[in-house]
């Protein structure tokens, strides 16, 4: 998944990652899914999480389970959704399609889970799935899903430049006609206005993102199409925050792509603390704000600032994610946040600066005019959370 921008807000989402098992063994897996992989969520551990996770506040509006293949154990996942519906989220599930395999027995496990609460589907399909998952199979998974009424939206991963419709298409023998390109911030928009169109149940909603150098994929450098840190945009990302993610351990990961293998993204453990408390913290930390707010490039921008030691990559990044992860890579919670706070302290007394109308500022520092006041207001922001949160004292650790 990759970065996304800001202009409609992120509902919230809280992801189970309930196995990292896999009936699959893609190239590209961040997490190194497959058969051997057995590491599960416990029941009770996941049953809690959901528990708590209502209630939170504000509440998730959705519970997503994800892994590894979470179909591959549709029981469990039968209880978990039953739970998660009873206290009122919606649900999603994340799956590679492996159940198309056999028609009979993918339609019975999906209108088992649709019974016991799934409301909707994600399936990732691309080329790295195709080395294992014949293009029938996933056709024959999404077919099953079209009949039982859910939006087929497909993550695709694309390594290459191209049109991502042409290219889908090719690669799983699925008419063009039958492909549109997924607009998230449109479907959020029409589910809230209950107006989602009939179209998007019968047909592909594609959307797509490159790789992340991360775990299996980091095997593959040639598998890699970079594209340098300046041909990336400054768009901000939702993801990070509004869509965390809980690992089989109980650990509880910012991000779904950077959790796991990044230390700044592990916020902590459910084992250990309240989901509350994690989720408190989370919103608190500078570094997630940051990238909310700033984007992914202007956070690998700001470090590489901070730390001249850490410049960025000479052949680029695979993906905007891509360029998120390498910006903190090595660097632990603490470090990051103490070198995007001061990068803001920084800006907060150039913006001083410019209020004492020197009048003379060098043109090379003028550009950083909308830094700076980007910067007044979120620290603004950081002064309003503090007084509103016992114990996080951020604003007063940095002025
Ligand atoms: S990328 Fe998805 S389908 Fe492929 S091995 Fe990983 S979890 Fe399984
Ligand atoms: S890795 Fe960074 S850019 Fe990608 S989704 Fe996570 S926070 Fe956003």
């Amino acid at each position: 998944m990759n970065a996304t921008g800001n202009d409609v807000q992120r509902p919230l989402e809280l992801g189970i990652m309930f196995t990292h098992r896999c009936p699959i063994a893609c190239r590209h897996c961040g997490i190194l899914s497959g058969p051997d992989n057995f590491d599960s969520m416990a029941m009770e551990l996941a049953e809690r999480c959901i528990t708590e996770a209502a209630s939170l506040d504000p509440k998730p509006a959705t519970i997503v389970f994800t892994g590894g293949e979470p179909m591959m154990y549709p029981h469990h996942l039968e209880r978990l959704l039953g739970v998660a519906n009873l206290l009122g989220f919606a649900t999603r599930v994340i799956t590679n399609g492996f159940w198309g395999r056999n028609q009979a027995t993918g339609r019975r496990i999906l209108y088992r889970l649709q019974l016991a609460g799934l409301d909707s589907l994600n399936f990732s399909a691309d080329k790295y799935h195709l080395e294992f998952l014949p293009a029938e199979v996933f056709r024959r998974a999404i077919e099953i899903a079209w009949e039982a009424g859910f939006p087929v939206i497909v993550n695709t991963v694309l390594n290459m430049p191209g049109d991502p419709v042409a290219l889908f298409s090719q690669l799983y023998g699925i008419p063009t006609d039958k492909i549109r390109l997924f607009d998230e911030d449109e479907f959020i928009r029409q589910v809230a206005t209950d107006t989602v169109p009939s179209e998007l149940t019968h047909m592909v909603n594609l959307s797509f993102g490159r790789l992340v150098g991360l775990g299996r994929a980091a095997e593959y450098p040639e598998e890699h199409y970079r594209s340098e840190l300046a041909t990336y945009s400054y768009t901000p990302c939702q993801e990070v925050v509004n869509r965390p993610v809980i690992y089989p351990d109980g650990s509880f990961q910012a991000c779904c792509c950077a959790g796991g293998k990044i230390a700044s993204f592990t916020v902590g453990n459910v084992r250990e603390r309240s989901l509350a408390d994690l989720f408190d913290e989370m919103r608190m930390r500078t570094h997630f704000r940051f990238i909310n707010q700033f984007g992914p490039r202007a956070l690998h921008e700001a470090i590489a600032e901070m730390s001249p030691e850490r410049s960025c990559a000479p052949d680029g990044y695979a993906s905007i994610c891509d360029a998120c992860v390498a910006a903190t890579k090595g660097l632990c919670a603490k470090e990051v946040d103490a070198r995007l706070d001061h990068w803001l302290l920084k800006r907060f007394l150039e913006k001083d600066e410019i209020s004492a109308g020197s009048g003379s500022r060098p043109p090379e520092l003028a550009e950083r005019d909308d830094e700076s006041v980007a910067a007044v207001d979120f620290l603004d922001a950081s002064r309003r959370l503090a007084a509103s949160t016992e114990g996080m004292k951020m604003f007063h650790r940095i002025t």
